[in-house]
């Protein structure tokens, strides 16, 4: 008999090992901790926001939150990698596609990505991709937020960047790769671009429009004025502010750039019997295989988020949804003529939802009585006020908009009456060039389940046809899918977590900085980091931001002439794509047989390359599940020679940032391909230069001057609403939970390699003959004599009911397994039965008992209708 604490001294080299406990808060019950996280929400002021700029107010239908948003069967799939087990959310997604496409008048979409900002940013880098020009016209009626992170993006990339109305820019030098617009713009401005988007075009550059998806309900869309790409986020659609999210970014373009285009993109396929099925298309631009030629580092996006405004299509309808941008454009136009009334001047010509008011009075006038009512309106720097309305907006909230603005005999119902028609979109858009006359959402999925009855079935249905952690365990390694606690996921629909919108005065947001804190000192304490940074929203967006950090640093150091970055080849797709989005140079060190580093090259590529080292990017425990002993040594060797060690994995050994993905490790569920969050940990000497954010500046609260490299996320604070789920964790586990997870973890890992060791083949161990918390199984060896390989095993496990580990990653041919700390010995087994149930299987054909061309695994899966079928290997 061996204690845990023996198992895991062994199984850690003992330099590495934290030897103490960690010092963070006794662990909490379930619903102590609940009453501390509302204690916690409360602290927020919920207040009317109309700031608009791409964060809207909305009903979240409540047959969505429930059985979606709140719904494990929902919120905690693996990305679909295998279609057979994930039709499900395939068709939700494709629905989500289809939404976006018919509303954008594009062809073609992705399956979201992860906010408007960074989708507007991955646009510019596609038109750079395509056609190698280095000037890039930003319109200055942009988001704010979107032109920050656009213009850190265009840094590495080298784009000079230029900022102006875009009605004035001459194109016939043809050196521009892409010209970025919005309609509706910022300030709310509907205007017609068709001749800016043909003069780009007719000089070779491409045409990008960030825009509003419930706005196009009702607009023109901006594949009938030829935009080339379209982007924007589809929040308002259903899903809650959150603070600035989780929401998804969506991405739409013409045909021929759709081998261009990033993230996921669903496609229909057929399946064996011919039967129409989904599953993700284009796989091959994937970062496993394009590495450092890979289109973009995006990797989880935001499929949960994606699934529910999807469904807020399918709820509404086309009807429905014009019906929602109606009623929203009809409040706008009665407030717009109620302020004219009153002497405002509004300084938009075509509007939707979103006004620009030169006021009578003073702005600080209009502050006072605007926080006398709780309301939030946006502040120009021009003295003008911006008004956003959105579908929860009532006559009283017009009521008390107009009393803000002094409008002393003025009230909704008396404008209404002045008007004397309610059918206003008439009278206002519909004269103009930019009423949308063609049809949308016309396939039936979009016009049948428009009751709650119907609506809860085909979500049902759709549920159904998924494996989530609520059927079995899902042992992907390096993918954690761990437990998502009832407990922690509970917060996440608090209404001082969900209504608040990311732009708020600071002081309104008093409670999610209290949970940035304690959560931050937490993870401080556990990864031995001295400042996090919340605002990358998923593990490749926060690679990029570390790397952006060194090679500020490195910049300030007067060295900005490093810029090589050594990625092992055993490191994540994401590293090398996001090594060379970040302006570095990747170097690929080999690693050795055992799965470690391969030192004699690291030494040599160290040498080579020590003059223009920027950093080291590694991943630990590294991603063959080993524990390396000699990590630190490696620190300190890339330190000596002026580097940097960037980590994919918490640990003080020397390495100077970290990203650390709190959707593996940290219980965010998976949501099916997002969302995911992916603070940064960095040392004192990288703090200052952090992301930024150019309306609520994470950096503010900053002693030391700060010289961030720029913003990587729409929202200051990424997905922020999720972290609540995190901070519930740590501190439901206390500082002996924390130790005993991990160790439990490797003692599952170790369990699960011991009992399939006779079996299969343990591709890789450290020294003393244990794995760390996961386990690579060799199946190389079957195809030979049997034909057989990882694929036909990994559908086999379907028919046993479990999702397949990792399959050939990071070595080709092998499967990966991550059992979690959250499993019981019961599901461990009874995954191991099913490996060696299934090896029996493939000893069947070895050994002839068995047709090697008509067998249990080169047949699987088999759904009902093969197993119903009159002969095997036909369908029904
Ligand atoms: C999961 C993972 C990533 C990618 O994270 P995303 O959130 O999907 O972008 C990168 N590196 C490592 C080591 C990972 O395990």
């Amino acid at each position: 008999m061996i204690s845990l604490d023996s198992l895991t001294d062994t199984a850690v080299p003992e330099n590495i090992r934290l030897g103490r406990d960690l010092n963070v808060d006794k662990p909490l019950g379930e619903h102590a901790v609940l009453s501390r996280i509302r204690e916690i929400s409360e602290k927020n002021e919920i207040w009317r926001s109309y700031i608009g700029m791409g964060y809207h107010n909305c009903r979240v239908p409540h047959a969505i939150l429930r059985n979606i948003f709140e719904n494990p069967g929902w919120t905690t799939q693996y990305t679909p990698y295998q279609p057979e087990v994930a039709q499900g959310r395939l068709e939700s997604l494709l629905n989500y596609q289809t939404l976006v496409t018919d509303l954008t008048g594009l062809p073609v979409a992705n399956a979201s990505l992860l906010d408007e900002g960074t989708a507007a940013a991955e646009a510019m880098a596609l038109a750079y991709r395509q056609n190698k020009r280095r000037k890039v016209y930003l319109s200055d009626k942009l988001h704010p937020q979107t032109l920050a992170v656009v213009q850190t993006r265009a840094i590495p990339l080298g784009l000079e960047v230029l900022i102006g109305d875009v009605f004035d820019i001459d194109f016939s030098n043809r050196d521009a790769c892409a010209v970025l617009i919005q309609y509706p713009d910022t300030e709310g401005t509907v205007k017609d671009f068709t001749q800016v988007v043909e003069n780009a075009q007719t000089n070779g550059t491409m045409v990008v429009c960030a825009t509003d998806l419930l706005a196009l309900a009702i607009l023109r869309p901006p594949g009938e004025l030829g935009v080339d790409i379209a982007v924007g986020t589809s929040q308002r659609l259903g899903v809650p502010l959150g603070y600035g999210g989780p929401h998804a970014g969506f991405f739409s373009c013409k045909s021929p750039l759709v081998r261009l285009m990033p993230g996921r993109m669903i496609g229909v396929t057929r399946d064996a019997n011919g039967k129409e099925a989904y599953r993700l298309a284009l796989q091959t631009r994937e970062q496993h295989i394009r590495r450092d030629k890979a289109t973009s580092n995006i990797c989880t996006a935001q499929a949960l988020l994606a699934n529910m405004s999807a469904m807020y299509g399918v709820y509404h309808g086309p009807e429905g949804l014009k019906n929602i941008a109606n009623r929203i454009h009809n409040a706008t136009v009665v407030l717009a003529r109620g302020l004219e009334d009153a002497g405002h001047v509004i300084e938009n010509e075509a509007y939707f939802d979103t006004i620009k008011v030169n006021p009578t009075l003073a702005v600080s006038e209009i502050r006072m009585r605007a926080q006398q009512k709780a309301i939030n309106l946006r502040y120009f720097r021009d003295e003008t006020v911006g008004i956003a309305l959105d579908e929860t907006v009532e006559k009283e909230d017009l009521d008390d908009l107009f009393w803000v603005f002094n409008c002393k005999h003025t009230t909704a119902e008396k404008v209404v009456k002045n008007l004397g028609d309610m059918v206003l979109p008439k009278e206002h858009l519909s004269k103009s060039p930019f009423t949308r006359t063609s049809e949308f959402l016309t396939h039936p999925t979009f016009n049948t389940y428009h009751s709650e009855a119907q609506l809860v079935r085909y979500m049902k249905i759709l549920e159904n046809k998924d494996v989530s952690l609520v059927h079995s365990m899902i042992p992907l390694g390096s993918c954690t899918m761990k437990l998502n606690s009832t407990t922690e996921m509970m917060p996440c629909s608090f209404p001082h977590f969900t209504e608040i919108h990311p732009f708020v005065p600071p002081e309104q947001a008093l409670g999610y900085r209290l949970l940035f804190e304690e959560l931050e000192n937490d993870l401080c304490e556990i990864t031995g980091y001295d400042k996090i940074s919340f605002q990358p929203n998923s593990g490749a967006q926060g690679e990029y931001a570390g790397l952006r950090a060194i090679m500020s640093y490195l910049d300030g150091r007067g060295e900005s002439h490093r810029n090589v970055c050594l990625i092992p080849t055993s490191a994540h797709g994401t590293n090398p794509a996001s090594a060379q989005m970040a302006g570095m140079k990747v170097e690929a060190v080999n690693v050795d047989k055992e799965g470690s580093i391969d030192f004699r090259h690291l030494v040599a590529k160290l040498e080579k390359h020590r003059n223009n080292l920027a950093c080291l990017m590694i991943t630990y425990p590294s991603t063959n599940g080993v524990f390396e002993d000699n990590v630190k040594v490696v620190c300190e060797m890339v330190h000596e020679a002026g580097g940097q060690v960037g980590l994919c994995r918490p640990g003080d050994i020397g390495s100077d940032v970290s990203h650390l993905n709190l959707h593996k490790t940290f219980c965010i569920p998976h949501g099916g391909g997002g969302p995911g969050m992916g603070p940064i940990g960095v040392k004192l000497h990288l703090e200052p230069y952090l992301p930024s954010h150019p309306i609520v500046d994470p950096m503010a609260l900053m002693q030391k001057r700060a010289r961030s490299f720029g913003v990587v996320s729409a929202a200051p604070y990424g997905s922020a609403a999720i972290l609540p789920i995190s901070w519930a964790y740590v501190k439901m586990m206390g500082p002996k939970g924390l130790r005993q997870a991990t160790q439990v973890a490797i003692l599952n890992a170790n369990y699960m390699a011991k009992r399939l060791e006779k079996h299969y083949k343990v591709l890789y161990r450290g020294n003393k003959g244990l794995v760390a918390h996961e386990f690579i199984l060799d199946m190389r060896e079957f195809k030979k004599i049997t034909g057989i390989e990882a694929t036909d095993i990994a559908k086999r496990l379907q028919d046993y009911g479990f999702h397949a580990p990792t399959m050939s990653w990071p070595v080709a041919g092998t499967l990966m397994v991550e059992p979690t700390e959250s499993e019981d010995k019961a599901e461990l087994d009874r995954f191991c039965d099913a490996l060696i149930s299934i090896q029996c299987e493939i000893r069947d054909i070895e050994e002839g008992r068995s047709d090697p061309s008509c067998n249990p695994l080169n047949m699987a899966p088999h759904p009902i209708v093969t197993v119903d079928a009159l002969r095997w290997g036909q369908a029904a």
